[in-house]
C-alpha cells in the first residue's frame, strides 16, 4: 500500500536539489532544436499549496525554498546567475507576480517544472500510482503535467522506450517506501538504457544513516554508460535521525553540467553553513564521475 504523500516534503533541500538538477538539464538539452520526450516515473500531486495543511505539518519547505527565496538577490548575482534568474522566474509565474519569503505560497512538482519548458516539439509523459495523487494531478491540468498515466511508472517507461523523438529525459524520483525500490530503480535504469543508449537519465534518492543507497549506487557503477553523481548534504550527518542530504544521478549528461552544478550550488551550499540559529552546519555540495565519461 502506498503511504507517501509530497505533499509534506515539497519545497524542501532535496526537492531544490532534484528540480535544479533537472532544470539545468533540461535548459543545456534545449539549446539544440532536436525534440525531446521527457518521463517522469514519480510524478507526485505536480502542484503543492505550501499555505495548506500538509506542508505546514513539518514546515520542510522552510529549510529549502523559502531559505533560497530569502537569498535570492545573492543567488541571481552569482556566477551562474542566468540559471537561477529562470528558475526563480518559475516560481514568479506560479503566483503571478516576483515572489519572496514572505509571499511564497505555490510549490511546483517536477511535471509543472518540465512543463515549464516543454516546447512545441516536445512531449511528456508522466506516471502516478496513489489515487489521490493522482487525481490532483489530473485536476491540475495537462498543460503544467504532461500526459499522465496512472500506473506503475518503473515498468511504464521501460515499455514507452523507444520514443518517437530523436532525445528522451527520464526521471526517476520515488519514495523508497521499502528497500526493494533500489533494486528495482537500478533495474529499470539498465533496462532503459538498454533500450535508448542514449537515453539522459535523472536518479534522485535520500541520503540516510542507513546508506542504502550505497548498493544501488555499486550496481550501477557496473554500467558502460558516463554517470554524474550530485549530492548535497545539508544536514550534519549522524545529528539526525532521518534525512540528511539528497543525492542525483545523471547519465549521459549534457556536456559541461559537472561544473555548471558545481558553480551553482557553491553560493548555495555557504547558505546552509550559516552560522544562524536554525541552519544546519557542514552543509556540502560534490559532484564526481560514477561512471566515468572517458
Ligand atoms: N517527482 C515528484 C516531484 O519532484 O515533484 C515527487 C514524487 S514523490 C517523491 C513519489 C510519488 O511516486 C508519490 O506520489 C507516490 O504516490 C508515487 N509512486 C509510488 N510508487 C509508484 C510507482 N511504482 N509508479 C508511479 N508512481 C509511484
Amino acid at each position: 500500500m502506498l503511504s507517501y504523500q509530497h505533499g509534506y516534503h515539497a519545497g524542501n533541500p532535496a526537492d531544490i536539489h532534484k528540480h535544479f538538477t533537472l532544470w539545468a538539464v533540461t535548459r543545456r538539452l534545449q539549446q539544440k532544436p532536436a525534440a525531446i520526450h521527457f518521463f517522469d516515473t514519480h510524478a507526485g500531486r505536480g502542484w503543492y499549496d505550501l499555505h495548506g495543511p500538509q506542508a505546514q505539518k513539518n514546515g520542510e519547505f522552510r529549510e529549502g525554498v523559502e531559505r533560497l527565496l530569502s537569498h535570492r538577490d545573492a543567488l541571481e548575482h552569482s556566477p551562474i546567475a542566468e540559471l537561477w534568474q529562470s528558475f526563480f522566474g518559475v516560481l514568479d509565474a506560479a503566483h503571478g507576480h516576483p515572489v519572496a519569503a514572505e509571499t511564497l505560497q505555490f510549490y511546483p512538482g517536477s511535471p509543472a517544472w518540465v512543463s515549464a519548458l516543454r516546447r512545441e516539439q516536445d512531449r511528456h509523459t508522466v506516471f502516478e500510482l496513489h489515487p489521490t495523487e493522482l487525481s490532483e494531478l489530473n485536476a491540475v491540468g495537462e498543460t503544467r503535467t504532461g500526459r499522465v498515466i496512472y500506473g506503475d511508472g518503473l515498468k511504464g517507461v521501460v515499455q514507452q522506450l523507444p520514443p518517437q523523438t530523436p532525445r528522451l529525459v527520464i526521471l526517476i524520483d520515488p519514495a523508497y517506501e521499502n528497500k526493494e525500490e533500489y533494486g528495482a530503480v537500478a533495474e529499470t535504469v539498465a533496462k532503459a538504457l538498454k533500450r535508448c543508449r542514449h537515453a539522459v537519465i535523472l536518479v534522485w534518492y535520500p541520503l540516510l544513516p542507513a546508506r542504502r543507497h550505497e548498493a544501488m549506487l555499486a550496481d550501477m557503477q557496473q554500467g558502460s554508460i558516463p554517470c554524474l553523481r550530485s549530492e548535497f548534504v545539508y544536514k550534519p550527518e549522524g545529528a539526525v535521525r532521518g534525512m540528511y542530504g539528497s543525492g542525483m544521478l545523471i547519465f549521459n549528461p549534457p556536456w559541461q553540467l559537472d561544473s555548471q552544478l558545481r558553480q551553482a550550488f557553491l553560493p548555495v551550499q555557504d547558505l546552509y553553513s550559516l552560522a544562524d540559529g536554525k541552519a544546519p552546519q557542514n552543509a556540502l555540495h560534490h559532484v564526481d564521475w560514477l561512471v566515468s565519461d572517458t
